[in-house]
C-alpha cells in the first residue's frame, strides 16, 4: 500500500473492558505505521453502547497505552481538529445520515413486526442471505408505515451484481461479490445506528487514510466499501492483522492466560519487552532480529513485512525477552523499576530513598538482574536478604559439616578485621583465610553461603555480603557458627 499523504490512522477501542493484547498489537502497528511514514495517530473512543462502557476501562486503555509508549497525536486529552474523539459525540451526524441514506434509498426500513399471512418477510435471495422484500417498499409507504408506529430496522441495500475489490495492505487483493454481502443492519429497532454504520462515518469525518485492524474485521470491510460508495466517498485502504492465536492454535482468549496489558504490567514485564514482543505477533524486521525497541521497529515497520498467517503467542517468548531487557538495564534504572514490587513487601520506605537505603536497592538490584524474567519475581530472589532467613536441608547440611563453627568464627573474625567491606578483593580474601587455616575453601565459602542466606544458591558471596552490610552479615555468620557449634557439642 503506497501511503498517500499525509498518513491518517486510527486505533479505536470500546471502553469496554481493559485493553488486551490483541487490541494493543493493534494499536501498535497503527502507531508505528504513523510514525513511519511521519503521520497522525488518532485514538477515537467507540463509546456508544452505554449499557457496557466505563470510566474506568477508558482509564485502564489510556494507562496501558500510555505505559507502552504509544502516544496518540489526536484524541482524549491529547485533543485535535478533527474531533470529536468520542464516537458518542458524532451521534447527530449518524443519525442524520441515516435520514439521507432512507432519503436517497441506499437503506431501507425492514418492518420487524407480524405480517399478513402470505406477505412474507423472510431473507430471500442466495444462501439465505437477507433480502427482505421491504427493500423495494416504495418509500412514502415505508415512511407512512414508520409514522403509524410499525417496528423496524434499518437495513442497508446491497447493491447486487457488483464486484468490490479491496486491495488488502498484507493480503493483496481481496474479492468480494455483493450478491455474497447481506443487507446489513445499520440502524437497530431502538434507531441506534450500528458499528458498520457509525465506523465509516466517523472514519471520513476524521479524514483516516488507511485502516489497519484485527482480520476478525475482514467480514465487516465490504460492508463499509459499499457504505463508502453509497455515501460518494473514497474508501481508506485497508490492512488486516493476522489473528493472534494462543499455544492451542485457537484464538487468544482468557482461556489461554493473562490477556490483558495491565496483567502483564502487574506481574512485572518491562514495557519495552512487551512492545517488543507485540510487535512480533505477526511483524518481523528480517529473518534473524528479535529483539529490537521503538525507533527500530519504527524504522524498519513496513505491511510487506506483516504476515497473514495467524501469530502465536508464546509466553515463554515474551518471558526470554523481558530477561534480555533487564539484563541490559543499567542497574540504578533496574533499582527503579523493581522498586514498587520490593515496597510491597515492606523493604522500602515511600518517598525519597536516603542513601544507604538507595545504596541497598541498588546492590539487590545488581544481584538479581541475571536471574529474574520480570521485576515481580525479584521479592523471590532477595527474600533471604530482607528476612531471617531459614537454612534449607542442603544449607543445614552444610552448616552440619565438620568444624563448620570453627570456620565460620575464623571467617567472621577475619571480615572483621578487613578495613572494607565486603574485602575488595573477596577471591583473594577466601584463599588466603583458606591457606591461613589449612583447608580448602568450599570448607569455608559453602557454610558461610549457607549462614548468610539460608540455601547454597544464590549470587556471588561479595555481593551478598554487600546487600546485607557489615553488621547484618557478621552477626548471621556468628549465629549460624553458635548454632553449629550447639549442634556439634550435643552430638
Ligand atoms: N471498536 C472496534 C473494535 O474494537 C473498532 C474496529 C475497527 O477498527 O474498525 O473492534
Amino acid at each position: 500500500m503506497a501511503p498517500e499523504s499525509p498518513v491518517r490512522v486510527r486505533f479505536a477501542p470500546s471502553p469496554t473492558g481493559r485493553l488486551h493484547i490483541g487490541g494493543a498489537r493493534t494499536a501498535l502497528f497503527n502507531w508505528a505505521f504513523a510514525r513511519r511514514h511521519r503521520g497522525v495517530f488518532v485514538l477515537r473512543i467507540e463509546d456508544t453502547d452505554a449499557e457496557r462502557n466505563s470510566e474506568e476501562s477508558l482509564r485502564s486503555i489510556l494507562d496501558s497505552l500510555r505505559w507502552l509508549g504509544l502516544d496518540w497525536d489526536e484524541g482524549p486529552e491529547a485533543g485535535g481538529e478533527r474531533g470529536p474523539y468520542f464516537q458518542s459525540q458524532r451521534r447527530e451526524l449518524h443519525l442524520q445520515t441515516l435520514e439521507r441514506g432512507l432519503d436517497e434509498g441506499w437503506l431501507y426500513r425492514h418492518f420487524t413486526g407480524p405480517r399478513e399471512p402470505g406477505a412474507g418477510g423472510e431473507a430471500r435471495g442466495p444462501r439465505e442471505l437477507a433480502r427482505f422484500p421491504d427493500r423495494d417498499l416504495d418509500p412514502a409507504e415505508s415512511r407512512r408505515r414508520a409514522e403509524a408506529g410499525a417496528p423496524f430496522v434499518i437495513r442497508f441495500k446491497v447493491p447486487l451484481g457488483e464486484e468490490i475489490l479491496v486491495e488488502d495492505g498484507i493480503r493483496g487483493a481481496v474479492r468480494y461479490r455483493s450478491d455474497e454481502v447481506e443487507d446489513w443492519v445499520a440502524g437497530r429497532s431502538d434507531a441506534s445506528p450500528t458499528y458498520n454504520f457509525v465506523c465509516v462515518l466517523d472514519d471520513a469525518a476524521m479524514g483516516i487514510t488507511h485502516v489497519l485492524r484485527g482480520e476478525e474485521h475482514l467480514v465487516n470491510t465490504p460492508k463499509q466499501v459499499l457504505l463508502y460508495r453509497a455515501l460518494g466517498l473514497e474508501p481508506p485502504a485497508f490492512a488486516h492483522l493476522p489473528l493472534i492465536l494462543g499455544q492451542d492454535g485457537r484464538k487468544l482468549s482468557k482461556r489461554t492466560g493473562d490477556t490483558a496489558v495491565e496483567d502483564y504490567r502487574e506481574r512485572g514485564f518491562p514495557p519495552e519487552a512487551l512492545l517488543n514482543f507485540l510487535a512480533l505477533l505477526g511483524f518481523s524486521i528480517d529473518d534473524h532480529t528479535t529483539v529490537f525497541g521503538r525507533e527500530e521497529l519504527v524504522r524498519h515497520f513496513d505491511l510487506a513485512r506483516v504476515n497473514k498467517a495467524g501469530a502465536v503467542f508464546d509466553e515463554d517468548k515474551l518471558r526470554w525477552l523481558s530477561g534480555e531487557y533487564i539484563r541490559s538495564t543499567p542497574v540504578p534504572e533496574l533499582a527503579e523499576r523493581i522498586l514498587p514490587w520490593l515496597r510491597r513487601e515492606g523493604w522500602f520506605p515511600e518517598g525519597e530513598l536516603p542513601d544507604p537505603e538507595r545504596d541497598r536497592l541498588e546492590r539487590a538490584a545488581a544481584a538479581v538482574r541475571e536471574r529474574i524474567q520480570t521485576y515481580g519475581e525479584a521479592p523471590e530472589r532477595l527474600r533471604w536478604a530482607f528476612e531471617t532467613p531459614d537454612p534449607d536441608a542442603r544449607a543445614l547440611q552444610a552448616l552440619g559439616q565438620e568444624g563448620a563453627a570453627g570456620l565460620l568464627e575464623a571467617a567472621a573474625a577475619a571480615l572483621e578485621r578487613e578495613a572494607a567491606f565486603p574485602p575488595a578483593d573477596f577471591d583473594a580474601w577466601a584463599r588466603d583465610l583458606a591457606a591461613g587455616l589449612e583447608v580448602a575453601a568450599g570448607r569455608i565459602l559453602k557454610p558461610l553461603r549457607a549462614a548468610l542466606t539460608g540455601t547454597l544458591g544464590g549470587p556471588p558471596l561479595a555481593e551478598i555480603l554487600g546487600l546485607l552490610g557489615r553488621e547484618e552479615a557478621l552477626e548471621r555468620i556468628r549465629r549460624a557458627a553458635a548454632r553449629a557449634g550447639g549442634a556439634a557439642a550435643a552430638s
